[in-house]
């Protein structure tokens, strides 16, 4: 489903859908200004996105060959397809240093890393082994590494006569890139703001307290003047950034306080332990029932949340043997 959005520049949204998946569907925007265009963001590594992806960009004269394509960040729902667009006459855009973490997560050891990370705080070995075979974040990613052009912050992309001024707005991943057309009014908002879903925040290898700076660069989005606040999932809204930024603040601030409760009733428990004490959006399953991958999302999420606690003093790791195993294991100050 493809729908016009704006014109001059005209804008559309393809619908690309992420069938199975909690998110629903990809919004891939496309910029098209003075015969020239740009794409952003894909949709995961599966036949089903591309031809959804394909056949929208046909419909509105848009070929793969020919044009610019924007990576926001590194999740497969944003960049599964960015190597179906790597043809001499298509330039690909990706944040520095999120093309950098993805190269590392690609090529080195940071999955195996990752996952290190994730017995550390207690996920149980057999749940571990099935999250990670049935784990959307890495199956669907690209096959291969491709050449990109790498932005910075206030780097710009033109599309014609728009520009479009590149946003360096790390948090939700380690270098999302988000998107603004200054004299529109127009922020394309990857998943750094969404209005039916808040955004995954988790723990990342080698990345401190990506909580704390997610909700500072969500505050730093009401430096700009935005009319079209353009969302990669689910519906667009009326709501205003303002309302919405509030909203996700006063999220994570319910987040945290519940951490504390449970710590209060479960000193010593481990990240995993944690995170099954919370309260979670699982379509009516208990903890123990739901599926392995979104207890991997959760425990990151928990993890972020008690990295923002430790660093507030609110909260302190304790290392432990358990099983013959170390364990981080977490108590409140
Ligand atoms: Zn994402």
């Amino acid at each position: 489903m493809v729908e016009l959005i704006h014109r001059s520049p005209d804008i559309y949204k393809i619908d690309v859908p992420l069938t199975g998946n909690p998110l629903k569907n990809l919004n891939c925007y496309v910029i098209k200004d003075g015969g020239e265009s740009a794409v952003i963001d894909t949709g995961f590594r599966t036949e089903e996105c591309w031809q959804a992806l394909k056949g929208g960009l046909s419909e509105i004269g848009v070929s793969p060959e020919h044009t610019k394509l924007l990576v926001t960040h590194l999740h497969s729902d944003h960049i599964g397809l960015a190597g179906y667009f790597n043809y001499p006459d298509t330039t690909i855009y990706m944040g520095k240093v999120e093309y950098e973490y993805y190269r590392r997560m690609k090529e080195g050891d940071l999955m195996g890393r990752i996952d290190q990370q994730y017995r550390l705080e207690g996920f149980p070995e057999d749940e571990l082994q099935d999250a990670i075979k049935t784990n959307p974040a890495s199956i669907y990613l690209p096959d291969a590494t491709f050449p990109v052009t790498t932005l910075q912050e206030g780097d710009t992309v033109t599309v014609g006569g728009t520009t479009l001024t590149a946003i360096f707005m790390p948090g939700h991943t380690p270098g999302q890139m988000i998107f603004y057309i200054a004299d529109k009014k127009i922020m394309f908002l990857a998943d750094h703001l969404l209005f039916d879903i808040t955004p995954n925040i988790t723990k990342w290898s080698g990345i401190d307290d990506s909580l704390r700076q997610y909700m500072n660069n969500l505050e730093r989005l009401l430096d700009f003047d935005v009319d079209l606040p353009l969302p990669a999932h689910r519906n667009l809204s009326n709501k205003t950034l303002e309302d919405r930024v509030a909203e996700i603040l006063a999220h994570h601030a319910v987040r945290l306080n519940q951490i504390l409760k449970v710590l209060e009733k479960q000193p010593g428990a481990t990240g995993y332990e944690v995170a099954g004490g919370l309260t979670w959006s699982m379509r009516g399953r208990a903890w123990k029932d739901a599926p392995n991958r979104q207890k991997w999302f959760a425990v990151g999420e928990t993890l972020a949340h008690i990295e923002y606690l430790m660093a507030e003093n609110k909260v302190c790791r304790v290392k432990k043997e358990r099983n013959g195993k170390m364990i981080h294991t977490y108590e409140l100050v």
